[in-house]
């Protein structure tokens, strides 16, 4: 029987596997000033076990927002579509950066529709991603 709260052995894994970089909004964890979040992709609600193919490695902001979603509305079609999946998907195919790095920008229905659900461009990110690129510390290297 899966639990919903994952072990700290597997929270570690999670954590590894992501390099320590919160898999939606990209920020680092290092940099947090909350601990981290094990966040169930699929909602444990919804029957999704507790298993490393359903986590997800991210901030408590990021987390929040996404609380139990699984789809979102994109801007420019208007169609209900999926949240972009750390597991099946990659980053860099949904979003971009915008010219100074302090705007995610969805490059598809699945990245538009994942900014605004998740909120991936609140002020407190903004601020600290511009903050991070004065120092050199930003956007994160992770492939
Ligand atoms: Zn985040």
């Amino acid at each position: 029987m899966s639990q919903r709260k994952p072990s700290e052995k597997l929270k570690s894994r999670v954590k590894d596997r992501a390099k320590n970089i919160f898999e939606y909004c990209k920020s680092q964890a290092v940099f947090s000033s909350q601990p981290f979040a094990i966040e169930h992709i699929i909602p444990f609600i919804e029957g999704r076990k507790t298993v490393l193919s359903n986590l997800a490695f991210a901030c408590h902001g990021c987390n929040g927002h996404k609380y139990t979603h699984t789809t979102g509305r994109d801007i420019v079609t208007r169609k209900e579509v999926s949240l972009f999946n750390p597991r099946k998907q990659h980053w860099n195919d949904h979003f971009t950066w915008n010219d100074d790095f302090t705007l995610i920008v969805g490059k598809t229905p699945i990245g538009r529709a994942t900014v605004e659900t998740l909120q991936l461009n609140r002020e407190g990110c903004l601020n600290l991603r511009r903050a991070l690129f004065a120092f050199g510390k930003h956007p994160p290297i992770d492939d």
